[in-house]
């Protein structure tokens, strides 16, 4: 078995390195990886935490095969670094030794209330308070952590990291308000009268659904499954034996793989993708295969009766009916945002602030909600960039 050091040892320290422009939260491996070799552990946590506040659950859930990895120089010689492995067993030196990385800044008399605690509204709320503002973070649920809590499994993200993480983001002076969900418990009105600026980094918190599947009492969404398997510590009593799941992503693979490991006996997986063009990534889908589930690529659902769907290929003259005792839709999430009356600017304003701003100027937007289903990474660098553009606005630098 390879050692770290061993690992880090392979690593080439390139300049201008292709791993570090490869991340979307601009991480530098590089640096860290050359703090490794040195053995200045402390050192290599500072290079992560100078620009991902949730480098420990990175380090756990990056596609690093799309990142960094597969930009590695290293990568045409002998096969990539294990970045993500360096990166986590720094963050667990980091959180054995309790070192203190990130530190608040100095209060500025400025307040911003964020309405949601995924990545985005907790590295937002991070790079708020280094910046010395005052961070109030409104949460619907009775835990923080957004799809990190209530979507990826135990087996790939321990809830004790997350939180470690949350944690390490309230002792830097945020302030979390659990079970208030913002424009049913309190109004968005309320935060505008109250703060100085509000960020909606409330995420793509609904199942995206098909017509035919929306009144099917057999049906539940990836989403609800993965978050009641979560919560209840994966004892699920109403689990059938026969479980049929519809889509070819990685929720899709979090849902297959999670139902096994759950004990369900048959999985089956229809995806409309053919196995070339798989959406999930390859280390999911040989995880789930792994496990036994049968996946079958390149059919379409067309009509469903209760508990029989009946599927058609792509391509080929091919029909089948499967008959299940449970149906789970994992075809992806989008917004909702109901009650918050909230409208995001498209091309009207230069693209610097379309990603951000709302048409309200105190009101700002993040995450998913802006970008769609994406990765937690991403999440982390939106989180930075709309605080940093509070922070030009309110700091009195918007002269656009
Ligand atoms: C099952 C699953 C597995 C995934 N696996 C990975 C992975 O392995 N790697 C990866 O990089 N990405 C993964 N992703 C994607 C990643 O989790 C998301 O891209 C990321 O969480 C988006 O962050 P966010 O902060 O924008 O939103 P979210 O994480 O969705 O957080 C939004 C938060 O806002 C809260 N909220 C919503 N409405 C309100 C309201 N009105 N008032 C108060 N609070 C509100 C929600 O409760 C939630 O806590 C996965 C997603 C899912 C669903
Ligand atoms: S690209 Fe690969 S070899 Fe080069 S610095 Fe990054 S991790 Fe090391």
């Amino acid at each position: 078995m390879t050692t770290v050091m061993q690992e880090a040892a392979r690593c080439l320290l390139c300049e201008d390195a292709p791993c570090s422009k490869a991340c979307p939260a601009h991480t530098n491996p590089a640096k860290f990886i050359r703090s490794v070799r040195f053995r200045n552990v402390k050192g290599a946590a500072e290079t992560i935490r100078e620009n991902n506040a949730l480098g420990a659950i990175c380090a756990r859930v990056c596609p690093t095969e799309r990142y960094c990895e597969s930009a590695c120089t290293r990568a045409k010689i002998d096969g990539p670094i294990d970045i993500g492995g360096i990166q986590r067993y720094v963050t667990d030196m980091e959180r054995k030794e309790n070192m203190q990385i990130l530190h608040a800044g100095k209060e500025n008399g400025m307040n911003v209330a964020i309405i949601g605690s995924g990545p985005a509204g907790l590295q937002a709320a991070a790079t708020l308070r280094q910046k010395g503002y005052g961070v109030d973070i409104y949460e619907k649920n009775a835990k923080a952590g957004g799809y990190l809590t209530y979507g990826i499994p135990e087996y790939r993200l321990p809830e004790a990291i997350v939180d470690y993480e949350v944690q390490r983001i309230v002792n830097l002076g945020s302030n979390i308000k659990y079970n208030v969900a913002v424009g049913k418990d309190i109004t968005m009105d309320d935060l505008k009268a109250k703060y100085d600026a509000v960020i909606v980094a409330i995420g793509a918190s609904a199942a995206k659904t098909i017509p035919m599947f929306e009144h099917n009492i057999c049906t539940e969404s990836a989403i609800s499954f993965l978050a009641r398997a979560k919560e209840n510590k994966g004892k699920l009593d109403d689990l059938p034996d026969n479980v049929l799941v519809i889509g070819g992503g990685d929720v899709a693979m979090d849902v297959v793989t999670t139902l096994k490991k759950l004990g369900v006996t048959h999985v089956t997986d229809m995806v409309y993708e053919e196995f070339s063009e798989f959406k999930a990534s390859k280390k999911e889908l040989e995880g789930a295969q792994k496990e036994g589930v049968t996946i079958v690529d390149g059919y379409v659902p067309t009509d469903v009766r209760q508990n029989k769907v009946t599927f058609k290929h792509r391509k080929i003259d091919s029909e089948m009916t499967i008959t299940a005792d449970k149906i789970i839709l994992a075809i992806g999430q989008k917004v909702d945002a109901d009650g918050l009356n909230i409208d995001i600017q498209h091309n009207e304003i230069p693209f610097r602030k379309v990603r951000f701003h709302t048409k309200d100027p105190k009101v700002f937007a993040t995450g998913d909600i802006v970008d769609g289903d994406k990765t937690v990474v991403y999440a982390v660098q939106k989180g930075k960039e709309v605080a940093e553009e509070i922070d030009r606005v309110l700091g009195g630098q918007d002269n656009d």
